[in-house]
């Protein structure tokens, strides 16, 4: 596999990054993973929106302009021949002596890219449905910042493995925040979907973006506010999305059916709607 660092391409077996970069050592650094189909780009303005927004929060100047990023996103798709899948870009603060105060403004950032190839339109997961499990929403407050900073929930979704489940969602004040990965959703009785409204709580996904807004065209009604575990519970049916999962159903929170246990038709409707529209306009 060809990767980018730091403004080269090579095999990535020499693809390495100094141990003074401030990503390695502050978790100093944010990314974005956008989809791959059929070799093109799903939603990549949004992606850029949210990097541009990142950086600011965190004073990071922008490295390289928009344009100049595709033209990297394209090369390595191109090089690896990735038809489905998905591409990681980090941008870190750069490399300085450690130290914790932020390094001279001319410190040069630090960008990072790679591909990963699975199958997202198929994915197995996508068929079978996910089953969570709850967890404390323990991270850090700025959680709309997409920093590296991803150790709770790498740990959270290991802890949903070894219960069986697939994936956790973060409860904070006895309110879902969003899972490991992923925006968290559910499908009341009378049919409204609910999702948590932006905030730092959250991360404010790409795809949740995409996916309200096509909802609200389709004519669902869709309430923005925190909901509760017990609500889940209660919900004619749950689901997540992301950039690499698009919408996928819940079928159980914490070994409790969501509805009746199956992948509910509004989930697989937004799911279809979400691939017509957002894989549609991919570039
Ligand atoms: N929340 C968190 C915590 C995430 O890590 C992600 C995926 N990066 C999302 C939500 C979904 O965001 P997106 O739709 O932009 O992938």
């Amino acid at each position: 596999r060809i990767v980018y660092v730091d403004g080269h391409y090579g095999p990535e077996s020499q693809g390495k990054v100094s141990i003074f970069d401030r990503g390695y050592l502050f978790a100093d650094a944010i990314y974005e993973v956008t989809c791959i189909i059929g070799g093109k780009l799903v939603d990549f303005d949004g992606h850029m929106v949210r990097l541009v927004r990142s950086l600011k929060e965190l004073d990071m100047p922008m490295p390289m302009s928009p344009q100049e990023l595709l033209a990297i996103h394209r090369k390595l798709i191109a090089d690896n021949n990735v038809d489905e899948g998905l591409i990681y870009m980090q941008i870190s603060r750069g490399n300085a002596d450690r130290d914790f105060n932020f390094p001279s403004k001319d410190t040069r950032p630090v960008i990072v890219m790679f591909t990963q190839a699975r199958p997202v339109l198929e994915s197995p997961l996508a068929k079978r449905g996910l089953k969570v499990i709850t967890l404390p929403d323990i991270r850090w407050g700025r959680r709309d910042i997409k920093t590296v900073q991803l150790l709770y929930p790498s740990m959270a979704k290991n802890a949903a493995y070894e219960a069986g489940a697939d994936d956790a969602w973060l409860v904070q004040d006895g309110f879902v925040t969003e899972a490991s990965s992923a925006n968290a959703y559910i499908v009341t009785v009378d049919g409204r979907i609910v999702t948590r409204g932006l905030s730092s709580d959250i991360l404010h996904g790409i795809t949740r973006a995409a996916v309200i807004g096509f909802a609200q065209e389709a004519g669902y009604v869709l309430k923005e506010r925190p909901f509760t575990v017990a609500e889940a519970l209660e919900a004619k049916e749950a689901f997540i999305t992301s950039a690499t999962s698009f919408v996928m159903s819940v079928l159980s929170v914490d070994g409790q059916m969501i509805g009746d246990g199956k992948i509910g038709p509004v989930s697989s409707r937004l799911r279809e709607i979400y691939i017509d529209k957002a894989v549609g306009a991919r570039i």
